[in-house]
């Protein structure tokens, strides 16, 4: 199978896996303490469809070494903020370097949750918190995240961050909690807008800087902006090996 070929979503894994973390919610669960929402973990929102799968494509060639626009806009967009203890800061996407050990090229990209098919972190959250939506998004529920940080750990991209500090002035629309795991979430609001979806905050700041390193869409669409570059350029996942079919793809590595 290609690097670029997409599978249709295994749901019946899915379905086991509920199962099985139902059962073990059952098991720990104290008496009088419902967790009826362990096994019910759902899209957010109920028009998500298996028709769309929402993925983006990154071209290297274009990302500038020394430009964070991506990672400034989207710490705005998702209400993310600096504090004096950044070895610990959220971060949803970040700017980095590899290096081809035997040639020396260098190339700069930003890296974050790449909405894998098969998510690790999906495979041993405990509660069910972390998700897949029919659409291809992977997120966490954090009504349900206990942050017992498993995902953090499954995950090869080191994606996921945990959250340390009180929060303050968060954002209506990606409400985040103390104590919980979050990551990339494909800027979701946009996607489930009404009306005109928007593209995710990262690409749009690397448009207006004049990059244009950055495409989001839909992978499902053969007319899709990005389904088109996709078909004609080369591309690859980060570590094709693991064959997590991830929505993210990169062009030049
Ligand atoms: Fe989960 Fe990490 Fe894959 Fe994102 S990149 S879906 S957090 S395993
Ligand atoms: Fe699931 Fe939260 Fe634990 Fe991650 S930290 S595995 S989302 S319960």
């Amino acid at each position: 199978m290609s690097d670029n070929e997409l599978k249709a979503p295994d749901q019946s894994r899915r379905k086991f896996l509920g199962a099985g973390a139902a059962a073990l919610a059952g098991a720990a669960v104290a008496p009088g303490v419902s967790l009826m929402s362990v096994a019910e973990a759902k899209p957010l929102d109920q028009a998500v469809s298996d028709k769309n799968r929402w993925g983006m494509l990154i071209d290297t060639s274009r990302c500038a070494t020394g430009c964070d626009a991506c990672v400034t806009a989207c710490n705005t967009e998702n209400g993310l903020h600096r504090t004096e203890h950044p070895k610990t800061d959220a971060h949803w996407i970040r700017k980095v370097e590899l290096q081809n050990r035997s040639t020396g090229r260098r190339v700069a990209l930003p890296l974050m949750c790449q909405h894998c098919e098969n998510p690790p972190c999906e495979d041993v959250c405990p509660t069910g918190a972390s998700f897949r939506r029919a659409d291809g998004i992977v997120l966490v529920d954090k009504h349900i995240c206990i942050g017992c940080r498993y995902c953090m750990m499954a995950c090869p991209y080191k994606a996921r961050s945990f959250i340390h500090e009180e929060l303050h002035d968060q954002v209506e629309y990606a409400p985040r909690g103390k104590g919980t795991v979050e990551s990339c979430t494909l800027c979701v609001q946009r996607v489930d807008e009404k009306g005109e979806r928007r593209d995710p905050a990262c690409v749009e700041a690397c448009n207006a800087e004049g990059h244009k390193a950055m495409y989001f869409g839909d992978l499902k669409d053969p007319n899709s902006e990005i389904s088109q570059q996709l078909s004609t350029y080369e591309s690859k996942e980060i570590r094709t090996d693991l064959a997590l079919n991830t929505g993210v793809r990169y062009r030049g590595i």
